[in-house]
């Protein structure tokens, strides 16, 4: 079975999330944990968890991605901006204890004026701040489209953080479709390719979810923007290679293409369609 969502808002909260999933055919989801662009978390309702949990279990939902907000940046050269992220990330991960063994995904920020060196060590820095033995979450780096300065536009700066994490068994990677076709990896000509340079730096034993998107911009642009499913550059039929690939067919992937909900629905039934059992 294809296992597939797309972002939901917690605004309405946790079992509305699940209620919201199910209604569009998906049998899981992403949220995030905040504000994308505000600091303050929401108050956790344990009831209101627990309802979601349930929903979930009965449901045989596949695991559920929570992402971190776009405010914090990891790799910033201000130490304040760094501290104010580890706070944030370390507070993310406390609260995802209520939703026991699910996925938390970051991106690991832009380097802006230090140089991509400096910033990896303060990626891995902060994740070995923050990581604890006895969480259940396993937090995802994202695969980045290499805009800016941004961090984790390449496999390898990617393989360098993990190498860094002491607590490496609580680490993955989250692999954004638009993002590495932005930042140069062909997945749409040569996906076995990309699969296998994966592999060969950073092992496909860390690749743990895909954000499955497609790209309002060709190949290579580092631009960072998403287009519905069909709609972009990658294209409908790259897409349905990618979600029936054997060595990624059986990972969740998450939606976050720019459409409403219904748009959302009809994404998931075409891709239901396409995916060979
Ligand atoms: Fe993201
Ligand atoms: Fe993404
Ligand atoms: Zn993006």
């Amino acid at each position: 079975m294809l296992n597939i969502g797309c972002h939901l808002s917690v605004s309405k909260g946790y079992e509305e999330m699940g209620k919201e999933a199910l209604k569009i055919g998906a049998n899981t989801f992403q949220f995030f944990t905040r504000n994308p662009r505000g600091s303050k978390a929401k108050e956790i309702d344990p009831n209101d968890v627990e309802a979601l949990l349930k929903l979930a279990k009965e449901n045989k939902f596949a695991t559920i991605l929570a992402h971190a907000p776009y405010t914090i940046n990891p790799c910033s050269a201000d130490e304040k901006t760094r501290k104010f992220s580890i706070e944030v990330i370390a507070d993310d991960l406390n609260r995802m204890e209520y939703l026991p063994n699910s996925f938390y995904n970051f991106h690991p920020g832009s380097h802006v004026k230090q140089g991509v060196e400096v910033g990896i060590i303060y990626i891995i820095n902060t994740l070995n701040t923050i990581l604890k033995p006895e969480q259940t979450t396993t937090v995802l780096l994202e695969t980045m489209s290499g805009k800016g300065t941004e961090v984790g536009k390449t496999f390898e700066e990617l393989k360098q953080i993990l190498d860094g994490v002491i607590l490496s068994e609580k680490m993955g990677v989250c692999l954004d479709t638009c993002h590495v076709y932005d930042a140069g990896y062909d997945i749409v000509n040569d996906l076995d390719g990309v699969i296998a340079e994966f592999d060969r730096i950073i092992g496909l034993d860390k690749l743990l979810a895909i954000h499955l998107n497609d790209s309002k911009n060709p190949f290579e642009s580092h631009k960072d923007r998403h287009e519905k499913i069909g709609e972009g550059f990658i294209g409908k039929e790259a897409v349905i290679r990618i979600i029936n690939h054997p060595k990624l067919r059986h990972l969740p992937f998450y939606l976050e293409t720019p459409i409403e909900l219904e748009g959302h629905a009809e994404e998931i039934a075409l891709l239901r369609e396409a995916y060979k059992d």
